[in-house]
């Protein structure tokens, strides 16, 4: 069975060729903010030529998808994507049938069959790039999307009343204070660089376990995945997070606070595609 796994990010997209849960090819690009979706399309054509023909495909997108009508709702973060067919393009590119949903999702189910959210039920996943996006899957394996699929959208929980503001209008997001997007624009540097400062890092802490706390007392998850760039940064992100998250939970909530970096690392989506195509 081969499966070709699509992620596009704000920042860069992925492929790759699965032969059943085995991954034979991948190649990664840097997205062109200003192409858009007959940009991105070109070069998926281009990338998968040499990989054809396919039995099914899955898509990750980075932003918010309508999973029952299986569009592509919109992009904060690149132009030209609202209410994309996504989908119907990418199959007439692969003439095989594919399955579409944010890269938040993805990116949970991934974790949860084949990385650190393995065994772990409820599992919440967070993805922490360019945007950030969350993913919440249940006991019994299902992606919980809510009654019109909009579900885990943390990064526009308010985190900061009257804060900047953000791509999606309103001020103060999670995402708009603590996505990478915004690191390098309000800093001026890349989010790796600014994770080497351990000043910077204690203050960064504050705002991301403050979004985290939300997830923990409404979910209660049994294990918190983090992917994403940023959660490359490994224990000298991780350690300063764990701390600031035991100070800032409510101190009679005995929910567990496990938090890990994913395991996938880059490709929590990928291999999150893979399991979308074949449900
Ligand atoms: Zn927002």
């Amino acid at each position: 069975m081969k499966t070709l796994a699509i992620d596009i990010g704000g920042t860069k997209f992925s492929l790759a060729l699965f032969e059943d849960a085995r991954m034979i090819r991948r190649e990664s690009r840097t997205t062109d903010r200003d192409g858009g979706p007959d940009w991105m399309l070109r070069q998926i054509a281009e990338i998968i030529a040499p990989w054809a023909p396919f039995d099914r495909c899955g898509i990750g997108f980075g932003g918010p998808v309508d999973y029952p009508r299986q569009r592509v709702a919109l992009s904060t973060h690149v132009g030209g994507w609202n209410d994309f067919p996504l989908v119907e393009r990418v199959r007439g590119l692969t003439q095989a049938p594919a399955v579409i949903d944010n890269d938040a999702n993805a990116g949970a189910l991934g974790e949860a069959i084949y990385g650190a959210g393995r065994g772990h039920r409820p599992l919440f996943y967070m993805t922490l790039s360019t945007g950030i996006g969350g993913g919440i899957v249940l006991d019994d394996g299902s992606v919980y999307r809510g009654a019109d699929s909009w579900a885990g959208e943390i990064g526009h929980l308010t985190i900061r009343p009257g804060g900047p503001e953000c791509l999606c209008g309103a001020r103060g997001c999670f995402e708009r204070m603590c996505c990478g997007l915004w690191l390098e624009r309000d800093h001026g540097k890349s989010a790796k660089e600014l994770l080497q400062d351990v000043s910077f890092v204690d203050r960064y802490v504050i705002d991301l376990a403050m979004g985290l706390k939300s997830a923990i007392m409404l979910l209660n998850p049994a294990r918190i995945v983090i992917g994403g760039g940023i959660a490359n940064a490994g224990d000298a992100l991780f350690a300063p997070l764990r701390r600031e998250l035991r100070r800032q939970m409510t101190q009679w909530s005995q929910a567990r606070m496990d938090v890990v970096p994913a395991e996938l690392k880059d490709d929590s989506v990928l291999w999150g595609a893979v399991a979308l195509a074949s449900v």
